[in-house]
């Protein structure tokens, strides 16, 4: 019998999950790993606890203190959620362009929330810059003080994935993992990931599965950082090479459209019963180009980032997608055909 102490201690060990569809497509053994299941429904739990536990025992939080992060929304959530179990209070920035779901969440979380517009890292009103000013002045202000969680360069995130999700990877395939492959927002899930399983076995090969819009595609494939296109998937795609990304062992770069990664996810929810964010269908396009570059045989893994109803207002919604000039699923406006008799 396993007793948890709080929420805390059921972030990690998610399940790895076959995905039926994409291996059977490519003759490999493609897996998802089930980060949806964290208590916040999404991977950044892992980096919100590592981050917190990392400021306890430097002893920069102290109890009641206020955590302050600027977020796409799913660290926020983390940081809100572990916070609440610990006795912390968050403060959290977010750029007005991300999904009504997640800023309720956060709401109802307890976050005090900012809403802040969309502009590039290079501005100094970036949601980002923005959050590292706002914990500075809190540090000052508040009685029990304020960190910055500053989870792009904090590398306190990526060792969450170091010490958990690459040992579970590969205990989980029985040491059988041949590829592991990822979107990047601040970098720590695949820099993490991808550094501790070539360190138990360097002959594991590691993908980036780049959004449109994102600089890192290019960084890796010619050395230039370098951004065209864009996205509707959410926490993913960036400029610059952060600090968790620094030394991330990439072998294999690929580009992927939301024209390829939205009918992934529309299938998978189908198919499969994953209902699962943008990110996710980023990620599992590119496990699938990643299995037929390396051929049949082969064990891929990728991450399933976060559950789809935190997106049911935008890629699963016609108007919204039609607005942004993508195709729309039949099934998302289809009636179901059977014939219920007291209907
Ligand atoms: N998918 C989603 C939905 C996310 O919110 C994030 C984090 N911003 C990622 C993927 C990328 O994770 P990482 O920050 O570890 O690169």
């Amino acid at each position: 019998m396993q007793l948890n102490k709080s929420v805390v201690d059921v972030i990690g060990n998610t399940p790895l999950i076959r995905l039926k569809k994409a291996s059977e497509l490519t003759g490999c053994e493609i897996y998802g790993k089930a980060e949806f299941m964290n208590p916040g429904q999404s991977v950044k739990d892992r980096a919100a606890l590592f981050i917190i536990k990392d400021a306890i025992a430097k002893g920069k939080l102290e109890p009641g203190g206020v955590i302050v992060e600027g977020t796409a929304g799913n660290t926020g959530i983390g940081l809100a959620l572990v916070g609440n179990a610990l006795g912390y209070r968050s403060v959290i920035v977010i750029p007005e362009t991300q999904s009504q779901e997640k800023k309720d969440m956060l709401r109802l979380a307890g976050a005090h929330l900012i809403e802040v517009p969309a502009v590039p890292y290079k501005d100094p009103n970036n949601y980002v810059k923005l959050s590292g000013r706002l914990a500075e002045s809190l540090a000052a202000s508040e009685k029990h003080g304020a960190i910055w969680a500053n989870q792009f360069d904090n590398v306190a995130n990526r060792q969450a994935h170091v010490e958990t999700t690459a040992n579970e990877i590969w205990q989980q395939t029985d040491g059988k993992v041949d590829g592991f492959i990822c979107a990047v927002g601040t970098g720590g899930t695949l820099a993490g990931t991808g550094l501790r399983l070539k360190e138990i076995d360097s002959r594991i090969k590691i993908g980036l599965a780049d959004p449109l819009g994102s600089a890192i595609y290019g960084y890796y494939a010619n050395g230039e950082l370098k951004a065209e296109g864009s996205s509707i998937t959410e926490g993913i795609g960036q400029g610059r090479i952060t600090a968790n990304l620094e030394g991330a062992p990439v072998d294999m770069p690929f580009q992927i459209s939301d024209e390829e990664a939205l009918p992934i996810c529309y299938d998978l929810l189908e198919h499969e019963g994953l209902c699962l964010g943008g990110s996710s269908g980023i990620n599992v396009a590119g496990a699938i180009r990643m299995a037929k570059e390396m051929g049949p045989g082969n064990t891929i893994v990728t991450m399933l980032c976060d559950y789809g109803t935190r997106y049911q207002s935008k890629m699963f919604n016609p108007e919204f997608l039609r607005s942004k000039n993508l195709p729309v699923p039949g099934w998302l406006e289809r009636r179901w055909d059977i014939e219920v008799p007291f209907a």
